[in-house]
């Protein structure tokens, strides 16, 4: 019984001398080749080459400091609760006296980890933070022998200070950030102060 009108019927007859040799097959598929040969190719030379990405590309997380260089972090969990793949954890710790240089609020995050094997880069904890602490920049995570490696620590997930290292603070916040949250004292950035 046919389930369907497009079956294709197969040809059953003795193939000739020609097609016994296979060279009509050959040229076939050779021409196929050969016309790839001069059509745009769409691999590329990485690392050498790199691609432009998408304006709405979201790579690697970054934990943002304020225009003074303080942590905006306050470490209270709506990234975490909002994430899908359970991929943020983080301990808070109560801001001492004489760190107000270091931490814009009160509380801060003393440890803040992003497992990266289970980030599915959705961006959800960029859109939970209220304090435009967290997100997504126009890099990726880079590859890694281990699995330890995957697992992002604050250290590697905090911006440059923007002061100590206005360039490295530049580069990192990316352009779709920085046209999206005007740098705040770019006269001075532009000075390195
Ligand atoms: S991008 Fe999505 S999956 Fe990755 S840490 Fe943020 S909320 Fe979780
Ligand atoms: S990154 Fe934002 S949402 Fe996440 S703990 Fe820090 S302040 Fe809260």
């Amino acid at each position: 019984m046919q389930l369907t009108q497009r079956a294709k019927q197969v040809n059953r007859r003795p193939m000739t001398a020609l097609e016994k040799i296979y060279l009509w097959n050959i040229i076939k598929g050779m021409s196929i080749t050969l016309s790839h040969f001069f059509k745009r190719k769409v691999t590329i030379r990485y690392p050498e080459q790199k691609r432009t990405f998408s304006e709405v590309f979201r790579g690697l997380q970054v934990l943002n400091r304020d225009e003074e260089g303080r942590e905006r972090c306050t470490a209270c969990g709506l990234c975490a609760v909002a994430c899908p793949a359970e991929a943020i954890t983080m301990e808070a710790a109560e801001r001492l006296p004489g760190e107000e240089h270091l931490y814009l609020e009160e509380k801060y995050a003393a440890k803040f980890e992003i497992n990266m094997l289970r980030c599915i880069f959705c961006g959800l904890c960029e859109e939970a933070c209220p304090k435009d602490a967290i997100y997504l920049s126009q890099s990726f995570a880079p590859a890694n022998y281990g699995r330890k490696g995957f697992i992002y620590k604050k250290e590697d997930l905090l911006i440059p200070h923007p002061k100590e290292n206005p360039e490295a603070y530049r580069k990192a916040l990316g352009e779709k950030k920085q046209a999206a949250v005007p740098l705040p004292n770019a006269s001075l950035l532009e000075k390195g102060n």
